[in-house]
């Protein structure tokens, strides 16, 4: 074919600014956000956003500036996710557990012209800034340290103010008639994440607007959401944008339920107050949920819709949450994948299969999200993929538009990541028969025990099988016949009947639970009973910190 027609003129770029663009045009009166006794709609929320994209264009911040943030789930950063690039700056949200020597870091490795603070975490937020100064005095490298503007969000608590700016102020002195800084060119930054560095130091993952847009709608169409959700903050905005369902909810013109803490009792009354439809979180909220007090307990009237990921969800923890009226979509993800890029599709004709073959099945990591272009398990010696046997294991890659654009001023890294093409993941796991992957280990994590490869993950979900515990992780031991053998760290269940008693149970009695669930290579050589496991700041169990502790055992 010849003379084809051009791209038009009119064409215009892929960017998830137009999702709140179209919900403020097509559904102007309703509710966006709701965060205790404020209340927006969604043409409300285009405003507020347009005056706050205008007041940092006033404060001189341009393209590819970075614009940082500090804040819970609230309001103010709902907002901060489209009126920074609607000024043309790239969001770097910050993780609220973070020490301030990580927040100095970022802020520093970011380069942040201004830092966004909630109230709640000013204390925090002024070491940080302290421990900047102290090194801007000591070094050249550091050139300013970027405006602090304050949050002061009706429901945080009041403290000690810092800088001169606040939020509220600059929205209500914000141009209204802002016309939003026009997105040239799709590939251009949108956000800035910093991995939380289980493995690694932590890196700054860039997403592009496009790769946001696409990676937004895939997820909306993956996890079958459909028009008008309610959707309750139990994910941390600030954990890859929210799983990009921060422009998700505006696509699907639904209403953001905002809490502060995941307290049980604030997750439960929020689901009953708001008639909650959708949530996503770790497995660690699930175990908070169920483990409520009675009184903090209400009914789920109507099943809630969980998208859960970040960490592996044991078969038999799906199957209580379930049991109480949650209904579970399993999603894999990282930071660089724009969050889930594999989803436990389900497949009709498991229903029939008994509640605990379902939870196995649903527990498998799944296939990919419509933005990957291709997901694979590999063997890293030879390249190959493995048999899709459902035991051969590799390294899980993955190709697509949900992938990240690359390390943030750390070439070499983003060259070593994507290798030959493909995404490296740092995760083991295997292909199964049908197409689904269910993830293994992290590849820092496998043990070698004797030349086989012990899955820790397979070892943990046995664990969680006994009925009295509440957190298990499985790491190497040095053995001096094996080489490595497993060791269990496990906090164990409160015993409601006592009170505020926990179980008690031997290592004898959970290594004989192994024994019968496991082959005896992969059963425990120790137990450790810890109150409560150590975890990052996103909540995931720091397993280099109990592979310290394993190996002084045997030293000792
Ligand atoms: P970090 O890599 O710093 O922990 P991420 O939040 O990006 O930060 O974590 C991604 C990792 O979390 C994955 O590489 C994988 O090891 C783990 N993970 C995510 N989702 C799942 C899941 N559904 N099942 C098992 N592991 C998961």
């Amino acid at each position: 074919m010849d003379n084809l027609p051009k791209c038009p003129a009119n064409y215009t770029t892929l960017t998830p600014l137009t999702f709140l663009m179209r919900a403020s045009a097509s559904y102007a009166n309703r509710p966006s956000v709701i965060h205790e006794a404020t209340q927006f709609t969604w043409s409300q929320t285009y405003d507020r956003c347009r005056r706050l994209a205008s007041s940092l264009r006033a404060l001189n911040i341009s393209k590819n500036d970075v614009v940082s943030v500090l804040a819970p789930n609230i309001p103010a950063m709902y907002e901060m996710h489209f009126a920074v690039p609607m000024a043309g700056a790239v969001l770097n949200t910050i993780n609220i557990r973070l020490d301030p020597k990580n927040i100095a870091t970022i802020l520093r490795h970011s380069e942040a012209k201004i830092f966004f603070v909630d109230y709640e975490f000013v204390p925090k937020a002024k070491e940080a800034l302290r421990l900047l100064m102290e090194e801007k005095n000591q070094t050249e490298q550091y050139s300013s340290l970027p405006l602090v503007i304050v949050i002061d969000d009706i429901n945080s608590p009041t403290g000690i103010r810092l800088g001169e700016l606040e939020y509220e102020q600059m929205v209500r002195h914000g141009n209204p008639n802002y016309i939003p800084e026009e997105i040239q060119d799709e590939w251009s930054p949108i956000a800035l994440n910093y991995t939380s560095g289980t493995t690694s130091e932590p890196k700054g993952v860039v997403y592009s607007h496009r790769g946001a847009y696409l990676s937004t709608l895939s997820l909306i169409l993956g996890w079958e959401m459909g028009s008008e959700p309610v959707y309750l903050w139990t994910l941390p905005m600030f954990h890859c944008n929210g799983w990009t369902f921060t422009w998700g909810i505006a696509a699907r013109g639904g209403t953001n339920i905002c809490i502060r803490n995941t307290a049980a009792s604030d997750i439960y009354r929020a689901i009953n107050l708001y008639n909650v439809t959708h949530m996503c979180c770790a497995p660690i909220i699930f175990n908070i949920i169920l483990g409520a007090k009675a009184s903090e307990k209400r009914e789920i009237k109507t099943p809630v819709n969980i998208l859960t990921g970040g960490a592996p969800p044991p078969a038999s923890l799906l199957e209580e949450i379930e049991s109480i009226g949650f209904h579970v979509t399993h999603a894999y993800g990282l930071t660089e994948a724009t969050g889930p890029a594999l989803v436990c599709e389900w497949q009709k004709q498991w229903n029939v299969l008994p509640k605990r073959e379902q939870s196995m099945l649903k527990a498998r990591q799944g296939v990919s999200v419509l933005t990957l272009a291709d997901v694979d398990v590999k063997n890293l010696k030879t390249m190959e993929s493995v048999v899709r046997d459902g035991e051969t294991m590799g390294e899980i890659v993955l190709k697509g538009s949900g992938i990240m654009m690359g390390y943030f001023k750390d070439n070499e890294a983003t060259a070593k990541a994507f290798g030959d093409g493909w995404f490296r993941t740092g995760d083991v796991g295997v292909i199964h028969k049908d197409g689904y992957l269910e993830i293994k280990d992290r590849s820092k994590d496998v043990i070698i025990s004797g030349g086989e490869n012990i899955s820790s993950v397979e070892v943990e979900n046995v664990l969680y099988m006994h009925p009295k515990i509440l957190e298990a992780a499985v790491v190497a031991m040095p053995h001096p016949k094996w080489g490595e053998s497993p060791c269990a760290f496990v906090s164990l269940k409160k015993n409601d009947a006592k009170k505020s008693d926990f179980f008690t149970v031997t290592e004898d009695e959970i290594i004989g639970h192994c024994r019968k669930n496991l082959p005896h290579f992969m059963v425990p050589k120790k137990v450790v009973f810890m109150e409560e496991l150590p975890k990052n700041g996103n909540n995931k169990i720091q397993k280099f910190e109990l592979r310290v502790k394993a190996k002084s055992f045997v030293e000792n």
